[in-house]
């Protein structure tokens, strides 16, 4: 089974209450395909750089064995760059700059060969874009779709067309509220479930995320860290993991999808610990796997009666 991953590619300049880097590898769909690289061999990336975007990066990526065959390098462009920084408690971060480049006019387009793709992840674009790529999809057997409070704000109609057509769509607990209005979490979940995605999962930072099937809910923890470098890209590589992890199975149950919900949950644990990339850059299936045994190993309880 084959993975398109479509979404930006960023350099980013990220402050945190621990330090700062300027013009470091980012992006959704970065996070997005290298993280999926574990699980799957074959990820097709489509994005948009600028001529200054670095070569380690390109090569970054070619190493991760992820097809770049669709990433279009446009001469004398400038790679789109975004700023954060994040407060103290580091669920919160504001955008410093956002420099579009290249991205203004990022029309993807899917060749050919991908559009045969059986596994989808829209990573974060303007609505319009991901509604854009998936008409031009022949019929992939799951779609999984990432948004942010931007475009809840901004594009809120196109987003439910978007909305509409996917079958997972992976959001956080204030995105829910702000599609919704709705306070109460569950609530929030069944409102967002009737507006056409067949599964649903809430991320709640810190406090782990929520999978909502039809009529079934799984809460999986997240990994007791005691310190967190830089949270970016986490939610992207969280989709990363949960998809690649489905794509190599095949297996669209809902047991399935809870261990990708673990698997995803275990790829994002690495990525806050290092700024950027570089933590799940140089990651082993074997670390992946300890992990995923560990999270089985802290939320695991037997029944025994009282
Ligand atoms: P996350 O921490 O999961 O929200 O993802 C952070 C990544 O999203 C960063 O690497 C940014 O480059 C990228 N990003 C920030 N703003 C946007 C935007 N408006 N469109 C697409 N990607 C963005």
């Amino acid at each position: 089974m084959s993975l398109l991953v479509v979404g930006s590619i960023a350099l980013d300049t990220i402050e945190t209450p621990t330090g700062k880097v300027e013009n470091a590898l980012g992006g959704s769909s970065t996070y997005i395909s290298i993280a999926s690289s574990y699980f799957q061999d074959e990820v097709h990336l489509i994005g948009v750089v600028g001529e200054d975007f670095p070569q380690e990066h390109i090569n970054l990526l070619k190493n991760h064995n992820i097809d770049i065959s669709g990433l279009e390098i446009v001469k004398g462009g400038k790679t789109f760059r975004w700023g954060g920084k994040y407060h103290t408690d580091m669920n919160q971060r504001d955008t410093l700059f956002t420099e579009l480049g290249v991205f203004e006019r990022f029309d993807p387009k899917i060749p050919e060969k991908e559009r045969k793709d059986e596994f989808v992840v829209l990573g974060n674009i303007h609505p319009a874009l991901q509604n854009h790529v998936l008409s031009q999809l022949d019929s992939p057997e799951l779609i999984v779709c990432d948004t942010m409070n931007l475009w809840i704000e901004t594009a809120y109609d196109e987003l439910l067309e978007v909305i509409k057509k996917v079958d997972v769509l992976i959001i956080n607990d204030s995105e829910a509220r702000l599609i919704t209005k709705e306070n109460n979490l569950i609530k929030s979940a069944k409102m967002i479930m009737e507006m056409g995605p067949k599964h649903l999962i809430i991320k709640k930072g810190e406090h782990g995320a929520l999978l909502f099937g039809e009529d079934k809910i799984f809460a999986a923890a997240a990994y007791p860290l005691e310190s967190i470098s830089d949270p970016t890209g986490a939610g992207d590589t969280f989709a990363g993991g949960f998809t690649g992890y489905l794509s190599r199975s095949g297996d669209l149950s809902f047991d399935n999808m809870k261990r990708a919900v673990v698997y995803g949950s275990a790829v994002a644990s690495f990525c806050v610990q290092e700024y950027s990339t570089k933590k799940i850059e140089n990651l082993t299936k074997d670390e992946i796997q300890k992990r995923f045994k560990e999270f089985h190993e802290i939320t695991r309880f037997d029944d025994a009666g009282f």
